[in-house]
This record gives structure tokens, C-alpha cells and sequence, in this order.
């Protein structure tokens, strides 16, 4: 199939299954934003979406996201899920709509530092390590009260709310705890914070697990195989 008709009818099912797990939830359809994770195609690929009405877009790799953002429409919003180096701040800034994956504070005390020089305040999220792998980047929940504090004083940086990385599970339900974890954290962390109301996005859930996490309060899911598996770039 041609990769405009493949991708469409992704993007199709997808959406109904969002949909389905909103409903399932009792939640606002437009209350979750779907990125479309595009680091396993071309910008070729990747440009289709805005087409198709889909303008929020993520890439893991700050290299990756100069160049697609390049390539592509300035009204896509770009959103950095992957770890960010600090030499990589200043290039980065002026094209992410929203930092998911802020793993300490001397990054995000750099990246406020270069907020206030570009004029540019920055929406960040933290990122949690709900399940405590060794391999996983990100705060450890007992630390993110502390961290979320420290950091909300920062700057020409928004604290928006919290993101996270479930580990792979044979049966997505078996990530329930992990995204249930999230929400309550966020609960937990937001009357501590100078703007609570700000701190409100939850990022969780992937092509294997975005449904449970719609259920359990996601604001953000961050998808990529579903949408692209099979599509060459
Ligand atoms: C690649 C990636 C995704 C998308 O994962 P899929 O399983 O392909 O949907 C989501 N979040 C992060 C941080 C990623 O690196």
C-alpha cells in the first residue's frame, strides 16, 4: 500500500482507539493530545502528518528534531521526549513547544538559564522513573516533591506536570500501577508548587500501553510503532 493510504488508516484506528479508551474513562476526548513519535521515519513521512491534521510531533534525539523541524511546517509543534545534553540547549529551544523528559535539576537549571538569555520561557516536564529500572532515566518519586519545588523557582521555565516511561509489559495492563503511580505523584507534587494549576500534563503511554494510560488520567501519549510500523522512510 502506498504509505499516504497506510498511514491514514493508522492514524484511523488509532484515533478510534483513543477515542474508545475516553470514552471508557469518561474523559474529554480533547483533553489528550496525541505526538506522533516520528523518529523511525524521514521528514518525507513525517510532513504527511501535519496534512492529515496531526500538529504535534516528537522526536528522541535533539539532532533529529533540528532536522525534521527544518524540513517541515513551522506550525508543527515539536516536543523532545528524549534525553536532552546541555550542550544541545540552545539550538533546541527556539523549536520544542513542550521538554518531556527533564532528569535533573542542573539540566533544568541550563535550560532556564538560556530561557531567560533567548527571551524564550520554556515548558518542561519531569521525568519520572515510576518503576525504578537501573535503566531508566528520570527522578526517583521519592525525590520529585523536592526536585519539583526547586525547580518550579527557576526562571523563564513553566512546570507543566510529569512524564514517564513504563517498562515493556506482555500485558498493558500489568503498567496500570505504573501510570496510576504518575497521577498521584502529580497529585501529590502539585499543592507544593507556587502555580498548581499549571502543573497539570501527565505524558504516558505508547503504542503497547496508551490506552490503559488514557484511563488512568494521560494528557499526553506518545506513539510511534502504531502509526508507523511497516512504513518505509
Ligand atoms: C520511541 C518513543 C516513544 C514511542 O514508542 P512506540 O512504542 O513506538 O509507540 C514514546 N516515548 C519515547 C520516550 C520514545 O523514545
Amino acid at each position: 500500500m502506498d504509505p499516504r493510504e497506510l498511514l491514514r488508516n493508522r492514524l484511523a484506528e488509532t484515533e478510534r482507539r483513543i477515542a474508545a479508551a475516553c470514552v471508557r474513562a469518561g474523559r474529554l476526548r480533547s483533553d489528550v493530545t496525541l505526538i506522533a513519535v516520528t523518529k523511525t521515519v524521514s521528514a518525507a513521512v513525517a510532513r504527511l502528518l501535519p496534512e492529515f491534521g496531526i500538529a504535534d510531533l516528537g522526536e528522541n534525539r535533539p539532532q533529529a528534531l533540528w532536522e525534521k523541524a527544518s524540513a517541515l511546517p513551522a506550525t508543527v509543534r515539536w516536543h523532545l521526549i528524549g534525553h536532552l545534553q546541555r550542550n544541545k540547549i540552545d539550538r533546541t529551544l527556539p523549536l520544542t513547544t513542550l521538554f518531556h523528559s527533564v532528569d535533573s535539576v542542573r539540566l533544568a537549571e541550563a535550560l532556564s538559564k538560556e530561557a531567560l538569555e533567548q527571551g524564550r520561557p520554556a515548558d518542561v516536564l519531569l521525568e519520572i522513573n515510576v518503576s525504578g529500572e537501573a535503566s531508566k532515566q528520570g527522578f526517583d518519586p521519592s525525590g520529585a516533591g523536592a526536585a519539583a519545588a526547586e525547580i518550579s523557582r527557576l526562571p523563564s521555565l513553566r512546570l507543566r506536570g510529569l512524564m514517564t516511561m513504563a517498562p515493556y509489559c506482555e500485558d498493558p495492563q500489568q503498567c496500570r500501577p505504573v501510570f496510576a503511580g504518575l497521577r498521584r505523584l502529580l497529585d501529590a507534587v502539585r499543592p507544593q508548587l507556587p502555580a498548581p494549576d499549571a502543573f497539570r500534563e501527565l505524558s504516558m503511554g505508547m503504542t503497547n500501553d496508551f490506552e490503559v494510560a488514557i484511563e488512568e488520567g494521560a494528557t499526553f501519549v506518545r506513539i510511534g510503532t502504531a502509526l508507523f510500523e511497516g512504513i518505509e522512510s
